[in-house]
């Protein structure tokens, strides 16, 4: 019976040609093309006939309009804007650093037109890409030599690949990290041709520890910031000033790895101290490494500055032309230098270093303009209130300083069943058409507002806030 019922049923399915001729598919076309309509129809009719029509869909109109909505959807673009609220102000999963606009206008113009990459203006004759870039960072690091690649991993790959290919890498155990997406030093070194020669403990390395270790194997010295971790209690290290004269005395490279690396004192905006790229040089390292996009507030790129000698190797490597950044982010790492030039001013112009400096007191402003547009979409069985939090610095930077912020907190009245409503929330707020992304803190989820800038947006987009929408919705 069953059967004869949903067979009689599929044989009303419309044909392709049919839904096409339906006024939505039509104007759907316009947007979108033919051939694109074409194939969202097929897809729907498919669906239906293995979903044995249940009968929802029986005009070619219903299926135009759900190739529509099908073309609507693949239209949206994949990588979205967000709110970020988590709190982590270098969020590696969230874009890292946003850029200054002075940058963003130099990558847009570059992006458009042709520009002077590898030309030299002044004699008509082929330039490096590296060029518009060395002399600023020389300038702001006092390195003699600087060149830039994809990110910062590129450069310690690069590094490692053209000093110490088939000879060895002396690191402490106690710096043999790994830092997200499977950056991990032992391999990267295995990778880059090198062998890894570990030394000390892991909480405790000393100078006699890198002296023994410097045999004529000896490629270069390593030392890694230990980003995103730090050892505390029984521990020593050697100091980078000193690690440069073992290893000098035996000839050897000095090699600094400094993960986020910060071309100015953080301190002077109330940040904690984070070493220098200019410190890390003048503690003698012979190659400092380090970040675009994290402290230093640029586009994704690494930066490999020190010895003019041993930049030469890195440039002369093969593997540099694999690694290499376009005009689109050297012309936005131009522009982020630059602002550099002008301390003074650096907080208002970088949105990184804005956004750490922001006092808890300008937050809890914010969070009391926004509470009630927040407090009128929450149901009754949640709570909103202001709360203070604490932000992160992200990215492996500081990992546990942390800087006084405020924000919304949002919790369920009753204890019971308050996991899966605060869930059900997140979820929502991730379907705004602007997703905003929260922290879930113990029993509440909490938006940290320290990121965010344009509140009148955030304001505008809570208007789509649906707490009953979602396929998990509240039961
Ligand atoms: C973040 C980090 C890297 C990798 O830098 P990316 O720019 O993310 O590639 C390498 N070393 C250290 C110590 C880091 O903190």
């Amino acid at each position: 019976m069953q059967r004869a019922a949903s067979s009689a049923k599929l044989r009303k399915l419309p044909s392709v040609d049919e839904v096409l001729k339906a006024a939505t598919a039509v104007a759907a076309a316009e947007r979108f093309g033919r051939s694109a309509v074409v194939a969202a129809v097929r897809a729907s009719i498919g669906e239906a006939r293995k979903r044995g029509n249940n009968a929802e869909f029986t005009s070619s109109d219903d299926f135009a309009r759900a190739s529509l909505a099908r073309l609507e959807a693949d239209a949206e673009p994949k990588l979205k804007p967000i709110f970020n609220l988590t709190g982590t102000v270098l969020h590696t999963n969230l874009g890292r650093a946003l850029l200054a606009e002075a940058a963003v206008a130099a990558a847009t113009r570059a992006m458009r037109g042709y520009a002077s990459l590898e030309f030299d203006l002044a004699t008509g004759k082929r330039g490096e890409r590296d060029d518009h870039l060395r002399g600023l960072l020389i300038e702001l690091t006092g390195a003699e030599d600087a060149t830039v690649v994809n990110n910062n991993a590129a450069a310690v790959l690069l590094v490692l690949n053209s000093l110490a290919k088939g000879k060895e890498s002396i690191i402490s155990r106690g710096e043999l990290i790994e830092i997200g997406g499977a950056f991990r030093m032992p391999e990267i070194m295995n990778r880059a041709g090198t062998k890894l020669h570990e030394i000390g403990t892991t909480n405790r390395t000393h100078k006699k520890d890198y002296t023994a270790a410097l045999g004529p194997k000896a490629g270069l010295v390593l030392k890694v910031h230990t980003s995103n971790y730090k050892i505390r209690g029984f521990v020593a290290e050697v100091a980078p000033r000193d690690l440069a004269t073992i290893a000098k005395a035996k000839n050897v490279p000095f090699v600094h790895d400094l993960g986020s690396g910060m071309l100015v004192d953080l301190a002077r905006w109330g940040l904690p101290h984070e070493p220098t790229v200019a410190e890390a040089l003048k503690d003698g390292a012979d190659l400092v490494t380090f970040s675009g996009d994290k402290l230093l507030g640029g586009p994704q790129a690494g930066f490999v500055v020190g010895r003019k000698d041993l930049i030469a190797r890195v440039n002369r490597n093969p593997m540099k032309r694999a690694l290499r950044v376009d005009k689109i982010r050297i012309a936005a790492l131009e522009e982020t230098l630059k602002l550099y030039r002008d301390p003074d001013r650096l907080a208002e112009r970088l949105p990184t270093l804005r956004l750490l400096a922001r006092q808890r007191k300008e937050i809890e402003k914010l969070a009391a303009k926004l509470l009630p547009h927040i407090a009128e979409k929450m149901p009754g069985e949640i709570t909103a209130e202001i709360v203070r939090c604490t932000s992160q610095i992200g990215s492996g930077s500081l990992p546990t300083e942390t800087l006084e912020s405020a924000g919304i907190s949002l919790k369920p009245v009753k204890k019971q069943g308050a996991g899966r409503m605060l869930e059900h929330i997140a979820a929502a707020l991730r379907r705004l058409p602007v997703p905003v992304i929260g922290r879930i803190d113990n029993d509440a989820l909490v938006l940290d507002l320290r990121c965010l800038e344009r509140d009148d947006d955030f304001i505008a987009n809570l208007k789509h806030l649906d707490l009953a929408g979602g396929a998990d919705a509240r039961s």
